[in-house]
């Protein structure tokens, strides 16, 4: 399948289904939350830097946008937003003009200030998918992009651990997946290898990923941002998209501070990427359905025991990689995250329940079917959620030492994973191009480290479909 996939357009106009409103229901307070700042103590704060230095007029908390037009306006200040719309201005220097707009007061809040922190290297992924391609060449560019710009990144390699002969065939599939794509510096080694890597980790034989690294991906998008600003790029934050309407030609775009004009759009709106598509009146044939990943946090005392990053071998077939320890670039060691449906798809605690959104999720076709596949893994996902006990007897199969004073509660995430209407999981990223807008509808892990190709495919479709260079 190709990367990008002509839309499926339903013959309506750029009609107007406005967002539905919040209505977050709190019970409880099971788990601690997650938050960017947490995990990237210095992260928004770079940008606000940034604007503070008279970079950007537009970067304003309580500003109203003056109904001003664009070429290009692009939704989402995520990672692949911001990257996008950072490598649009380059390639058009002074001739386009481009806003992204944010719904939140800071960029970066969502899935990209709350992951794991990796560059991945590209080993699970299917040769030939968009994943495998965009994540191995993405890794390469942001090691380049972040040298360029001074930000901190580690390249602590990474084992992938089996730890009973019955993972020894899958160890092996993805080796020789990471050798397909392309993937440098992979080797296969044995127990006594494993423990001069990871001197607390049991496995029989392991995966060694030397490329791997760690970084703060909220330092990475606000340079993004900062090099979107300086060459001529606005950013509108606290200005959340509710309605988008099509009149000659020109796009209308609603926003909580006012009305925007742009002749294209480009849809990186993560968690509500599908929504966003919805008000542009195409059809997606998809539903994104949010998993939150929780995290506990070793204890400084603790933190001895991972020298780098520890997986499991995952399970072929779920796309998510498994609970596993990351050492991340501030010093602290996560273990996590697991993937449970979260009841709100921004919904960071397990109390978090957005009612309008369960709804939309349950009476979509494919949730039920999905469910009738993934029921087991689901119900198990739960139970580690629920209850620590089974969340650390799953580490100790890696870390047979792990006990559970040694974790603190840390935070969490929530992955925008888009699901077909068959039920499917989809597994490759999803870009859609439509008339006048590109929707990224499907750009879950390792989307952070393939940000720089992503949006390089994106402005390369947007050269083509929009004819900007005309
Ligand atoms: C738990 C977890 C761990 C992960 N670990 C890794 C990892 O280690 N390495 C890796 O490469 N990837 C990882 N990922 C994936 C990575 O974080 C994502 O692929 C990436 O952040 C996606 O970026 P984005 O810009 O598409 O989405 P986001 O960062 O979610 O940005 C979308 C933005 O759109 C805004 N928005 C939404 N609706 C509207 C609207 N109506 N109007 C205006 N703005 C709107 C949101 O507020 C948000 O800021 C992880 C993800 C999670 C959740």
């Amino acid at each position: 399948m190709g990367f990008s996939q002509k839309m499926e357009t339903a013959n309506l106009p750029w009609n107007a289904i406005a967002q539905e409103p919040k209505a977050t229901l709190r019970i409880g307070q099971a788990i601690k939350p997650g938050s960017p700042d947490d995990l990237h103590p210095s992260g928004p704060m770079v940008l606000l830097s940034a604007h503070s230095q008279g970079l950007s007029r537009s970067l304003r908390p309580g500003w109203q946008v003056d109904s001003k037009e664009y070429d290009v306006l692009i939704i989402g200040g995520g990672i692949i937003g911001l990257s996008t719309a950072m490598q649009l201005v380059h390639k058009y220097p002074g001739r386009l003009r481009v806003a992204v707009v944010e719904k939140e007061d800071h960029l970066a809040t969502h899935q990209t200030g709350h992951n794991s922190g990796v560059i991945h290297s590209g080993i699970y992924y299917r040769p030939g998918s968009q994943k495998a391609a965009f994540c191995v060449g993405g890794a390469r560019r942001l090691r380049q992009f972040c040298e360029e710009n001074e930000i901190e990144f580690q390249q602590c390699g990474k084992t992938i651990v089996a730890t009973n002969e019955s993972e020894l065939g899958r160890l092996e599939t993805l080796y020789q997946r990471g050798v397909d794509n392309g993937v440098q510096g992979l080797e296969l080694v044995g127990s006594e290898r494993l423990n001069e890597i990871e001197p607390y980790v049991h496995g029989i034989k392991a995966l060694w990923a030397s490329q791997t690294g760690i970084i703060d991906y909220v330092k990475v998008a606000s340079a993004y941002a900062f090099r979107f600003q300086q060459e001529g790029g606005d950013i509108y934050t606290g200005a959340a998209v509710h309605q988008i309407s099509e009149n000659d030609g020109s796009l209308a775009v609603t926003t909580l501070k006012g009305v925007l004009h742009a002749k294209h759009l480009i849809n990186c709106a993560g968690l509500y990427a599908d929504r966003v598509a919805e008000m542009t009146g195409e059809l997606t044939n998809l539903r994104i359905i949010p998993f939150r990943g929780e995290y506990y946090t070793l204890r400084p005392e603790s933190q001895y025991m991972v020298k780098g990053l520890i997986y499991p071998v995952p399970d072929p077939d779920f796309p998510f990689l498994g609970v596993h320890f990351t050492r991340n670039i501030h010093g602290q060691v996560e273990a996590g995250p697991n993937a449970v449906l979260a009841l709100s798809r921004e919904g960071y605690q397990k109390s978090d329940i957005n009612l309008a959104e369960c709804w939309g999720t349950v009476t979509y076709p494919g949730f039920w079917k999905m469910s009738a596949r993934y029921w087991r893994t689901g119900m198990a996902e739960v139970h580690r959620s629920y209850s620590k006990g089974v969340f650390v007897r799953d580490l100790q199969k890696l870390i047979p030492g792990i006990q559970s004073q040694d974790l603190a509660a840390g935070g969490a995430g929530v992955r925008a994973q888009a699901v077909s209407k068959d039920g499917a999981l989809l597994d490759d990223f999803s870009i859609l191009q439509g008339r006048k807008a590109i929707h990224v509808l499907n750009a879950p892990s390792p989307g952070a480290t393939s940000s720089l190709t992503i949006g390089e495919h994106i402005v390369g479709l947007a050269d083509e479909a929009f004819r900007l260079g005309d």
